[in-house]
């Protein structure tokens, strides 16, 4: 078969790299897409849900999902996404801590939010009906190029190029594209040569195999260049070291902070708070958050009840590991309803909800979602469950060393103070590793 490029080291010799002046080839469009089609066709994935439709709401809602998370993690999503919200009218009427509360679980809540926010601005601004264009999806919130590209070309059939993470995995690898992809104009060259390879017919088809090739075969860490089917002519299987491509610089930098959580309980009360709506979590609800066992203890000296310290435990988000010190604080069932209203009150800067079991305030799904997590979370790992595998992408929690700081603080009503790591062993006779993570 013949190789549908010319040879990298004559293309992009020098390419990338600093004091580099040669302008890549731009690559001949050739073998490529036809192999890719044709693959597609006999060996890419037909069955998924939302490849059975052309109706842009459940493309788009797809494609958000799909962002940083895998394709078996998104179908349940999905499905229960559609049925609460079988459309965009649905679901741009819908309360937005319902559309968090369904989202709860995917990671990266920003989805969800421009999610909202872009059904929103769909039927305000255009009647209900997606754009057709590329270039008009492109302009509506939480929509960027490629993901505005996939919907035009599965739904309206444009033929204009994709560039997500798989994708620029297999055309750097395919083309020997050594450009830094932390630079911009490395990136715009990219999408030239991504532009340059389309077919002219069955960019459906063309889109998807890119896609397939990218979650089944090219894969980051281990390709299977044997079975590939654009191998022939692809440069980084001819030098041997396809893993080397995409290069990319700029490396996140990871930061880690502490804090406290405080969990407060009072009959079958549970109190929460909803975050900010700048940084992690923004705008969920979760427990209240002290920066430190000191001022947890300023503000819970002479409380009535009893508090006990939890296991600490990190989770691990993709810039941040993120140690948490969880402090349980029991009030008596008898307390009186206006001492507790006060208590409570004056615990947190931002207004504290109990999870809605009560007369007076109802939180939406959300809350109670974090308090049946956080109730998982900070009781003991289960026996006999080393190792528990975290739901979600990219988030993990692991067990952390205990918080310095005593608490509850000396001459407070409460006083017991579990240690850390739990004395309870599994049946095995092994420890338990993690605690589980508090918060989907
Ligand atoms: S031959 Fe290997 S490196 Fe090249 S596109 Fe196929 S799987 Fe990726």
């Amino acid at each position: 078969m013949k190789p549908a490029l010319a040879a990298p080291e004559r293309a992009l010799s020098g390419y990338g790299r600093p004091g580099a002046t040669e302008v890549p080839a731009m690559p001949a469009p050739g073998d490529f897409a036809r192999q890719v089609i044709a693959w597609q066709r006999t060996h890419g994935r037909h069955t998924l849900p939302w490849q059975r439709t052309r109706d842009p709401y459940r493309v788009w809602l797809s494609e958000i999902m799909l962002q940083q998370t895998q394709v078996a993690t998104v179908l349940g999503y999905y499905e229960r996404f559609l049925q609460r919200f079988p459309d965009v009218r649905a679901l741009a009427a819908a309360p937005q801590d319902d559309v968090l509360a369904l989202w709860s679980g995917l990671g990266y809540y920003s989805r969800a939010r421009n999610l909202h926010r872009c059904a929103q601005v769909v039927v305000a601004e255009h009647g209900g009906e997606f754009p057709r264009h590329s270039a008009q999806l492109a302009q509506l919130p939480g929509i960027g190029r490629s993901t505005a590209a996939a919907i035009a070309a599965f739904c309206f059939g444009e033929r204009v190029a994709i560039l997500d993470g798989n994708v620029k995995r297999v055309l750097t690898r395919y083309i020997g594209f050594d450009g830094d992809l932390a630079q911009a104009t490395h990136e715009r060259a990219l999408w030239d040569h991504a532009t340059a390879l389309l077919p002219e017919d069955g960019i459906e088809a063309y889109t998807q195999g890119l896609m397939d090739l990218g979650a089944t075969l090219c894969l980051a860490r281990s390709p299977n260049c044997l079975i590939c089917p654009v191998r022939d002519g692809c440069a980084a299987a001819r030098e041997g070291r396809p893993e080397r491509y995409p290069v990319k610089t700029r490396k996140l930098r990871r930061g880690s902070r502490e804090h406290v959580w405080l969990w407060l309980r009072w009959r079958d009360r549970h109190w929460l708070v909803q975050r900010p709506e700048q940084g992690v979590w923004a705008g969920l609800w979760s427990l209240p958050e002290f920066d430190s066992t000191e001022a947890l203890g300023a503000v819970s000296a002479g409380w009535p009840g009893q508090g006990e310290a939890l296991p600490s435990f990190t989770h691990v988000l993709t810039h941040l590991d993120w140690t948490l010190h969880p402090r349980r604080w029991t009030f008596p069932a008898d307390v009186a309803q206006p001492q507790l209203d006060r208590i409570v009150a004056a615990s947190a800067e931002r207004p504290l909800v109990h999870d809605g079991r009560g007369a007076g305030c109802r939180p939406a799904g959300t809350a109670a979602k974090a308090v049946r997590a956080a109730a998982l979370s900070f009781s003991p790992p289960r026996p006999c469950r080393a190792g528990i595998r975290r739901r979600g992408r990219g988030a993990r929690a692991r067990r952390a060393a205990p918080s310095a700081s005593a608490w509850p603080p000396a001459g407070s009503a409460g006083s017991r103070t579990s240690g850390w790591p739990p004395s309870r062993r599994c049946r095995s006779g092994r420890a338990p590793r993690t605690a589980r993570r508090p918060c989907p």
